[in-house]
């Protein structure tokens, strides 16, 4: 069923359909369509979850104003297929018994959380990636019995119920015949083995609270706002389920220097004016510490010079790096003494007007032109 196909009439409503006649002609088309009742049909499955995703949006007022209003776009996400299915089991149960979609009583054993820490790196961190320790709080798997939930030196015994598999098959007389359906195992909650003696550290839950160090590699090129996740590092869920992951959430500081921007960055150097005007050699601050820049005669206010490969590195290939812009910032002195100001003005006769000029054109001559373009 395509997920384009209008909600209404997957149902078979009218538009201004009640909240009843929706209910009633989805019960309806769930008897019809279910896969349970189509063993057969490979396509029913497909055919079910268009049905209780329509039915999903329309049963409730929210999202039904919302596709109402913007179609499928205003519902977008809303009904994934992944979703809680806590309301349809209720009404599906009266005609196929408990335990639908993995609702209720016979939930399997369910996995951890993931968990989040915070870390901060300085922008040259961030530019080579970095191997930190971190000490995180979490739910692990308890010190005593190890995570079973079994009072050592006791261990979980196997299910008899379901022979240690974590599944039973549930036959269930219907107004349609027999179904039959694999569902976890009631008695071990589909772990397959029971405690009989709960740990006295856990009361058999198999976890506690815990410090843990979790090394974590942080990749070069991180930016602020972005994550690492690693695997496994999470909480720790039922017995037998697999624990959640740890998101590293990190914040890049800024630099007293570079200013960063995507893979690029920006530094200011600060020029007197006579190193501006005889040329200098400057040290500009890199990521890799200084690099050395020698300036001829007449570096201009707000002149800039790139260097190529000097900014970030890609994340996803440090091999690929951005550029480092350096802008050129010229400072007049705001007093003179007499002597001083007698040399500037010997200087002041003894630089011709034309030298003030640059092949280019100054900055208000490059704009007139431009304007003029
Ligand atoms: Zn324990
Ligand atoms: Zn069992």
């Amino acid at each position: 069923m395509s997920a384009q196909q209008d909600f209404y009439d997957v149902l078979g409503v009218a538009r201004n359909a009640s909240d009843d006649d929706i209910k009633k002609a989805f019960r309806n088309l769930a008897r019809q369509h279910h896969p349970d009742v189509n063993p057969d049909d490979p396509a029913a499955a497909e055919r079910f979850r268009g049905i209780a995703e329509a039915y999903e949006i329309l049963a409730n007022p929210d999202t039904r104003a919302r596709y109402d209003r913007y179609g499928h776009a205003g519902v977008s996400g809303a009904a994934t297929g992944n979703v809680d299915f806590g309301d349809l089991g209720d009404i599906l149960g009266m005609f196929f018994g408990d335990g639908m979609f993995g609702g209720g009583r016979a939930r399997g054993p369910r996995g951890g959380q993931d968990a989040a820490v915070g870390i901060t790196l300085t922008l040259r961190e961030a530019a080579v990636g970095v191997q930190r320790d971190l000490d995180v709080e979490i739910i692990g798997d308890c010190e005593r019995c190890g995570g079973s939930g079994a009072e050592p030196p006791t261990r979980p015994v196997g299910c008899e119920t379901c022979g240690g598999i974590g599944e039973v098959r549930q036959v269930s007389n219907t107004p349609l015949g027999q179904i039959m359906r694999q569902l976890p195992c009631p008695t071990c909650r589909g772990r397959g083995a029971i405690v009989e003696t709960p740990c006295t550290a856990c009361k058999g839950r198999g976890s506690q609270p815990e410090r843990r160090t979790v090394s974590v590699g942080i990749p070069a090129g991180i930016d602020s706002g972005q994550q690492v996740r690693v695997t496994g590092q999470g909480h720790a869920g039922d017995p037998g389920a697999p624990p959640g992951d740890l998101y590293v959430q990190v914040q890049v500081e800024d630099d007293p220097a570079l200013i960063r921007d995507g893979l690029d960055l920006h530094v200011r150097v600060d020029l007197t004016v006579t190193q501006a005007l005889l040329g200098a050699t400057v040290h500009v601050p890199t990521l890799e510490g200084t690099e050395t820049l020698v300036l001829q005669t007449g570096t201009q206010p707000g002149e800039r010079k790139t260097l190529r490969g000097k900014g970030m590195p890609m994340i996803s290939n440090a091999k690929r790096r951005g550029d480092l812009h350096v802008i050129f910032a010229v400072h007049v002195p705001h007093t003179l003494d007499p002597q001083a100001r007698r040399l500037a003005e010997e200087l002041d006769k003894a630089i011709p007007a034309e030298a003030y000029t640059s092949e280019g054109g100054g900055l208000f001559d490059r704009l007139r032109g431009r304007t003029r373009g």
